[in-house]
C-alpha cells in the first residue's frame, strides 16, 4: 500500500492508492467504454443497497446532485430554502442557480454544530418551500424535530450528506429521512473517487426526474444505443450532462466495500482526538454528546478553540509542525457573494463557531503517533 507524498508529516486527508484500485482502473480503460455503463449501474444499485434506498443516481459531484435535487424537487424563482451557514458553499450556490433564495439558519451551539431546528421554524416565512439539512461531519442533525417542522409547514427536506455516507440516525442512513439525499466523492471524502456524487430517493417519480436532468432531458442513453436497446430518442426537459463516468464507478465500487471499516477507523481516531483535547486549555470538541441512536461518518474533526484564542497563530505554529489543518466553514453568509443577501438574519452562534473552528487531519490510516503528534502540536500552540 502507498499513500500519497506531500509536504505534510500529517496532512488533512490522504488518499490510500492500492493495487486493487489500479486493478479496477485499468480494467476499466482497458473494456474500451468509458462513459455510462455497466460500472455505473453496479455502483448505483450497490450504493443504493447500502443505504437502503430505492434509488441511487450517480451523478458528475456532489453539487451537481444538489442542484438536480433542487431542481428536481420544483425549487425555483420566488422560493426560498432554509439552509445553514456553516456550511460549505454549494448548497447555497446550488439553491440560487435554480432561481431560488437561501435563508440562513443558525447552528444549535458550541457542542452541536448542525442546524437548530428552533431557528429553523424562527426562519419560516410564506415563501418557504423547503429545508436544506446538512449533517455536519457525518453527525446526524435532530431530524426527529425537523422532519416535524417540515410536516408542519408542508415543506420538503433535501439533504446534503456530502460528509455522512454510512452514517445512521436509529439504525436509518442519513440521506434517507428527506425525499432526496445528496453525497458527494470528491477526493478528500470519505468515499472518494476524484470528483463524482449521488442522488439518493425512494420516490420513482423523483428518481425519473433526476435520470432526465442528468443527462440532457434526452430519453435514452448512448450506453441504450450502443447496446441495441435503443435507436433514438426524445428530448423532455432542459437539462445538464451531470454524469458519471465508468473510471470512477470502478474506484468508487472499491472504496465502497472499504467505506464501513474505514469509518470506524476514523471514529477511532476522533475519539483519541477527544480524550487528548476535549476540555484542555479551554478547548472543546463538538459532538461529545453521544446517544440518540447516531452513528457518525467522521468525515471531520473539528476542535473550538478558547474565546480570545489566536486561531491564525495556532494554526501556523501547527504548519511550522508539518500539520495541515483547515476550516470547516468560513459561514457562508458572511462571504462577499453573500452578504447581505436574501433575508438577513441574525446567526451568532454560526459567526462564534466559525470564528474559533480549527478542522484537524483525519483520515483512515492515520496512525496513533500522528494522532498524537496532532494533539500535542495544539496543546502547546494554546
Ligand atoms: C464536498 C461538499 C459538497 C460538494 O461536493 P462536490 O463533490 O465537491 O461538488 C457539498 N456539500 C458539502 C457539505 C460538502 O462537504
Amino acid at each position: 500500500m502507498t499513500t500519497t507524498e506531500h509536504r505534510w508529516y500529517v496532512p488533512l486527508s490522504d488518499l490510500i492508492v492500492d493495487d486493487e484500485i489500479v486493478a479496477a482502473v485499468s480494467e476499466t480503460v482497458r473494456s474500451g467504454w468509458w462513459s455510462v455503463g455497466p460500472r455505473v449501474a453496479e455502483f448505483e444499485a450497490e450504493f443504493a443497497a447500502f443505504c437502503g434506498s430505492e434509488h441511487a443516481l450517480a451523478v458528475a459531484n456532489g453539487t451537481a446532485a444538489l442542484h438536480l435535487a433542487l431542481l428536481a424537487l420544483g425549487c425555483g424563482p420566488g422560493d426560498e430554502v432554509l439552509v445553514p451557514s456553516l456550511n460549505f458553499v454549494a448548497a447555497a450556490n446550488a439553491i440560487r442557480h435554480t432561481g431560488a433564495t437561501p435563508v440562513f439558519v443558525d447552528i444549535v451551539g458550541d457542542d452541536d454544530l448542525n442546524a437548530d431546528p428552533a431557528d429553523i421554524t424562527a426562519a419560516l416565512g410564506p415563501a418557504t418551500k423547503g429545508i436544506l439539512v446538512m449533517h455536519y461531519g457525518g453527525f446526524a442533525c435532530d431530524m426527529d424535530a425537523i422532519c416535524r417542522i417540515a410536516d408542519e409547514n408542508g415543506l420538503w427536506i433535501l439533504e446534503d450528506a456530502a460528509h455522512a455516507p454510512g452514517a445512521t440516525l436509529g439504525g436509518k442512513a442519513l440521506g434517507t429521512f428527506g425525499r432526496i439525499g445528496c453525497f458527494s466523492f470528491f477526493s478528500n471524502k470519505n468515499l472518494p473517487v476524484g470528483e463524482g456524487g449521488m442522488a439518493i430517493t425512494d420516490d420513482p417519480d423523483l428518481a425519473e426526474r433526476l435520470r432526465l436532468l442528468r443527462s440532457h432531458g434526452m430519453t435514452t442513453l448512448t450506453w441504450d444505443r450502443h447496446r441495441g436497446h435503443a435507436h433514438s430518442y426524445d428530448v423532455v426537459a432542459q437539462g445538464f450532462n451531470y454524469r458519471l463516468d465508468e473510471l470512477r464507478a470502478a474506484i468508487g465500487l472499491v472504496q465502497l466495500k472499504r467505506l464501513r471499516q474505514e469509518n470506524e477507523s476514523r471514529g477511532a481516531h476522533a475519539a483519541r482526538y477527544r480524550a487528548a483535547l476535549d476540555g484542555i486549555e479551554g478547548t472543546s470538541l463538538p459532538f461529545g454528546a453521544s446517544g440518540g441512536g447516531r452513528i457518525s461518518s467522521h468525515h471531520l474533526c473539528v476542535a473550538l478553540l478558547p474565546e480570545g484564542a489566536d486561531r491564525l497563530a495556532v494554526r501556523q505554529a501547527l504548519e511550522a509542525k508539518r500539520v495541515q489543518t483547515s476550516v470547516h466553514y468560513p459561514p457562508i453568509h458572511m462571504f462577499t457573494e453573500y452578504r447581505g443577501t436574501g433575508r438577513v438574519r441574525e446567526l451568532p452562534r454560526t459567526e462564534d463557531a466559525g470564528r474559533r473552528l480549527v478542522t484537524l487531519p483525519l483520515f483512515a490510516h492515520l496512525s496513533d503517533d500522528q494522532v498524537d503528534a496532532v494533539a500535542a502540536a495544539l496543546v502547546e500552540a494554546l
